[in-house]
């Protein structure tokens, strides 16, 4: 046979389950404070070096453009000189060529279509200026030709060139060859770059602190609102949640917070008060039970009539006490979801009369009369059994609460195309505006129950409400002290199911 696991054991190891549970979520996801502060610091450093690569950019191409046109407009100013040299430099070009080049702070060279170098002349050029063109000059004609104009600028080997093919004292095919070395832009660069690399650690360090800051402020609240919902889950409702400084989202948090406490603790002390009540219930009619059966071993055991009176009693208490165990039973039931909703499709209009039916020994022996106008052939879709329970606590209700005419009044009328209306209506004492909120949430029954025709636990309006609730139906009451309560029910109207 297989052996049950002892039950401590069985607590102990659901216990662990939901602490590896917790764990294992914890584990899994990743703190917001974390989230937080790699989105903030991820952010900073992305702003940065988009900074840094626009800056870069804008750098390099406002130094090339400005370099181009000086060198363009300079060199044609070299080109106007050379044509029109002063007069004390009309003997001597290359010495004037160098004027120039040192005015205007350039490199400039004369070269004839070989690509020699003809001015300035040795011994005009140092030496150190005894630079092999033979490179530069193929580079020129290339662009010359590419471009298919005379005059060209361009960027080449660190430096911007403007060349230009030109005639010297009217003759020949010769090349001016003005240049500016880049070495200023790329030095310009390398001090961005570092520039730019302590600008980054600088911004990090700062997005760092900074975010670390704000995600603590985002996170302490949560933290906070964690720690007081595991007090409430150990059952101290005095806790309160508030969110006012941390924002409007949070103060939407902490309210729902409360909200769900006072509920919590609503449903507590009805579940306390429930238990009492009930509790209580259930010893009246236990003493009774156990008073009658001693008088029927002390007092009646002899006596035929009075015995078979006493265990009457009995049997009525015990009636009691079981109706009052099943609908405790039913209650926890339906609340708990143990047994979920049965839907079916059937004829309420014939459903109701069957109800009704039970209650017939109430006019064939009780005086009561039903008046009922129930319209034919209205189907609808709910659970038959519960739905059943429900009008049948209502219809008790008004049997119990009816006024001295002892009638009773049941409709089933449609109301629109997609609803019917079931209502009870009575002609008692109706029931105080203060108290028609609080009936159907009471676990009260009142002194007079065992008087009633109909039993009533205290718990019959309750049961109506969960399963009602459940269904989603709309339900509720009209009472007017003195004359009378019409207690309703709106079905969802269906189409009838094809057999
Ligand atoms: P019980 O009827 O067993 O006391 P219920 O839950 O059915 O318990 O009803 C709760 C309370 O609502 C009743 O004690 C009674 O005060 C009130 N009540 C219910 N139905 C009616 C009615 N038809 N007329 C007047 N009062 C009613």
């Amino acid at each position: 046979m297989k052996q049950r696991k002892p039950r401590t054991e069985k607590v102990r190891s659901e216990k662990k389950k939901r602490t590896d549970w917790g764990y294992k979520r914890r584990q899994k996801s990743t703190s917001i404070y974390f989230l937080l502060w790699t989105a903030f610091s991820g952010l900073a450093l992305i702003v940065v070096l988009l900074f840094g690569f626009t800056q870069w950019f804008v750098v390099e191409n406002t130094y090339k453009s400005e370099a181009a046109k000086d060198v363009t407009s300079k060199g044609r100013r070299v080109e106007y000189s050379l044509k029109n040299p002063p007069s004390q430099f009309a003997d001597n070009p290359g010495f004037y060529l160098r004027v120039l080049a040192n005015d205007f702070n350039l490199n400039i060279v004369v070269l004839n279509e070989t690509g020699e170098v003809i001015l300035p002349q040795s011994p005009d050029l140092p030496t150190g200026e005894q630079v092999d063109f033979s490179q530069k000059f193929a580079r020129l004609q290339q662009e010359l030709s590419d471009a298919r104009q005379a005059e060209v600028t361009y960027f080449g080997n660190g430096e911007c060139v403007y060349g230009k093919n030109i005639s010297l004292n009217g003759q020949g095919n010769y090349y001016l060859y003005v240049s500016r070395p880049l070495e200023l832009l790329e030095t310009s660069l390398s001090q961005l770059s570092v520039r730019m690399l302590l600008i980054s650690i600088f911004v990090f360090v700062l997005a760092f602190a900074l975010s670390s800051a704000i995600s603590g402020w985002f996170t302490r609240p949560l933290i906070e609102m964690t720690d007081k919902a595991r007090q409430l889950a150990q059952g101290d409702f005095n806790v309160d949640f508030h969110g006012a400084e941390y924002g409007a989202e949070m103060v939407e948090l902490a309210d729902a917070f409360n909200y769900a406490r006072d509920e919590i603790s609503k449903t507590d002390s009805m579940q306390k008060e429930l238990i009492a009540n009930v509790s209580h219930d259930f010893k009246t009619p236990l003493t009774m039970i156990k008073a009658y059966a001693s008088m029927i071993i002390e007092i009646s055991g002899g006596n035929k009539e009075k015995r078979e009176k006493h265990a009457q009693v009995i049997i009525d208490e015990a009636d009691r006490l079981a109706s009052l165990v099943g609908d405790v039973l039913d209650l926890s039931k339906i609340r708990s979801g143990i047994n979920a909703l049965q839907m079916r499709t059937f004829n309420m209009s014939i459903y109701l009369r069957e109800i009704l039916e039970r209650f017939s020994y109430l006019t064939t022996t009780g005086g009561y009369t039903f008046v009922a106008d129930i319209q034919p052939n209205l189907f609808t879709g709910a659970d038959d059994l519960k739905i059943g329970q429900a009008l049948y606590n209502l219809i008790g209700n008004a049997v119990n609460y009816t006024g001295d005419d002892k009638t009773v009044y049941i409709s089933l009328q449609k109301t629109s195309d997609e609803i019917f209306r079931f209502s009870v209506r009575d002609t008692g004492d109706g029931i105080a505006p203060n108290e028609i909120a609080t009936i159907w949430d009471r676990y009260y029954r009142s002194d007079k129950a065992h008087k009633r025709p109909v039993q009533g636990t205290g718990l019959g309006l309750s049961i109506v409400k969960t399963i009602l609730e459940k269904h989603k139906f709309a339900f509720g009451v009209e009472s007017e002290v003195g004359k009378g309560s019409t207690f309703f029910v709106d079905f969802p109207l269906v189409e009838k199911e094809e057999p």
